[in-house]
């Protein structure tokens, strides 16, 4: 697009801004937090788009919980929130392979990830097998006989893995690399990194690279700013386009998931992308507004 993102820097203009809207999707580590750290006015701000209607949902790349231990985590954090205010990119593929693939029921899912993959798959009556399976198993040279194919499963699910290992990458690869079998591979998210502490850290788009090298295939990737996430989004939540804004801290997942959806995005200063690269010619995904942070809307409620 080449529009010029709008700025908003006084309270009217944040009055304005707000109207507009009825849903806001709203990114969660750089909008609403840094790691277990919210940011200042993000409280304030919720408490008060609340009590003005506005409907909040958490669209999150992070597939390490389900919506069940998010909610643990925003109660925790100070937040209220429900499950189905808590849209995840380990959610979305458990909908994408239960509604749109009609994943069989005879079928199982090895996923390299966490709990917040398992835990979404079986809640939609998907049977998995790896993820903490294969955690701490250290594989010796020349022992490698012991990975067989496995016709039971009918796809690989990979999101973040703390614990990922050279076991586990062998098993996803033996079941991608069965000709016969032909089984989904998807990827949660392909963030190549994501917030940390004293920086950035290798996301789960760069722990997918030794299997998409070795296959020489390209994965279903789920998370923002991708199509099916959006489409799982709009399939579960009944938004009016026109009426929704997506905000994030990102141009190329949370800014360019708005803007595939042709929905209205807000990008907040307080993440990983710069008002230097959203305003850069060179740079083709624009915000429609920027903000400092998600936390100044709180300014409206104390006028
Ligand atoms: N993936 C992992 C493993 C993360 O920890 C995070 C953020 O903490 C993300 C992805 C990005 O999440 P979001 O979409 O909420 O920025
Ligand atoms: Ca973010």
């Amino acid at each position: 697009s080449t529009t010029v993102p709008q700025k908003l820097t006084t309270v009217d203009q944040y009055k304005t801004f707000l109207d507009k809207y009825d849903t806001f999707l709203l990114d969660c580590d750089g909008v609403l937090w840094h790691g277990s750290h919210v940011l200042d006015g993000i409280l304030d701000t919720v408490k008060f788009l609340r009590e003005n209607g506005k409907q909040l949902v958490f669209v999150t790349n992070n597939s390490t919980l389900s919506r069940k231990n998010y909610v643990k985590k925003f109660e925790k954090l100070g937040i209220h929130a429900s499950e189905k205010d808590i849209f995840s990119s380990s959610f979305a593929t458990a909908v994408y392979l239960r509604n749109i693939l009609n994943f069989p029921k005879d079928k199982r899912v090895f996923v390299i990830g966490e709990s917040g993959i398992v835990d979404e798959l079986n809640e939609v009556g998907i049977e998995t097998c790896g993820a903490s399976e294969d955690t701490g198993v250290i594989m010796a040279h020349g022992d490698f006989g012991s990975i067989e194919q496995d016709p039971t499963i009918g796809a690989v699910v990979c999101g973040f893995d703390i614990n990922i290992n050279y076991r586990k990458l062998a098993r996803a690869f033996t079941y991608l690399n069965n000709k016969e079998h032909k089984a989904h591979f998807i990827l949660t998210n392909d963030d190549t990194t994501f917030p940390a502490p004293n920086g950035v850290f290798p996301g789960t788009g760069s722990l997918c690279q030794p299997l998409v090298s070795a296959l020489k295939r390209q994965p279903m990737v789920m998370g923002k700013p991708n199509k099916p996430m959006l489409d799982c989004f709009f399939s579960n939540y009944h938004t009016d386009p026109a009426r929704t804004c997506m905000v994030g801290d990102r141009l190329d997942t949370d800014i360019a998931f708005g803007a595939n959806g042709k929905i209205a995005t807000l990008m907040v200063l307080t993440g990983v992308s710069t008002e230097e690269e959203a305003v850069d010619p060179q740079q083709p995904i624009k915000p429609s507004y920027i903000i400092q942070s998600f936390g100044e809307f709180a300014k409206v409620g104390q006028q």
